[in-house]
């Protein structure tokens, strides 16, 4: 069967990266986090102590980007690849509150993303690939087979994350959580590197009131509908 590149652009907390994880499985594809690759970044420059509350030593980033290494790498335990920054294992940082507040400030910069989309062209350039993000479909893989943009509800996001955060035992508030989608949101959509837009041949999928199973149903019959001819 012909191997292609699955593109899947979407909000924040869209449940996009569940359906690329779970579509990746089912195929026997590859699934590529490229928001983990984006936290990774902010998570190094966190360490540095490089912020001041909203400002980023940009120099000092610019200095070292194409030295940072992000990997991912298969975790017996979950089930999952677990992201790698320089070595060692950050999944579980990058996914916290401190490294979601200053994200979207570090995609925003031309550079970061220049070496980010370089790397992720290099990982899917041999396809049978679901690479997940903002601007697959449009910066990365314009000529993805396939292309899928998710989206649903600010609220309904807002409270998937907050389950989700809070099942890991972070406490966090339904607003703190809402006020973070929207920001993310704004940032996202209006930068003027790559912003998250919806490619002209994505199909839309609006997942507010859709079960897992029935995302997954609708997925895999997409995927069936290009590679099955
Ligand atoms: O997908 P996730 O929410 O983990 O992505 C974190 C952040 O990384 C997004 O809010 C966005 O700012 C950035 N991002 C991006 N381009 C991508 C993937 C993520 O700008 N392809």
């Amino acid at each position: 069967m012909k191997k292609i590149v699955i593109a899947i652009d979407g909000h924040s907390s869209s449940g996009k990266s569940t359906m690329a994880k779970d579509l990746a499985r089912e195929i026997g594809y590859t699934y590529i986090d490229t928001g983990a690759m984006y936290r990774a970044v902010t998570l190094y420059c966190l360490r540095q102590g490089w912020f001041e509350g909203d400002t980023l030593r940009e120099e000092a980033l610019r200095a070292v980007i194409d030295d940072l290494e992000i990997t991912f790498h298969f975790n017996p335990s979950t089930g999952r690849a677990d992201t790698y920054l320089n070595g060692e294992d950050v999944e579980q940082e990058i996914r916290t509150m401190a490294v979601a507040e200053k994200v979207s400030l570090v995609a925003a910069l031309g550079f970061v993303r220049k070496a980010l989309v370089a790397k992720q062209q290099a990982m899917g350039k041999e396809k049978g690939v679901v690479m997940d993000g903002r601007d697959i479909g449009t910066v990365v893989f314009p000529d993805a087979e396939l292309k899928l943009f998710v989206t649903a509800s600010q609220e309904v996001r807002a409270r998937r994350r907050m389950e989700e955060l809070r099942a890991k035992g972070t406490p966090v508030s339904f607003e703190e959580v809402l006020e973070n989608v929207r920001k993310r949101d704004y940032l996202d959509s209006t930068r003027t590197e790559g912003p998250l837009r919806q490619a002209d041949d994505a199909l839309v999928l609006d997942n507010s009131d859709m079960t897992l199973a029935e995302q997954k149903a609708w997925v895999l019959e997409q995927y069936h509908r290009v590679v099955d001819v």
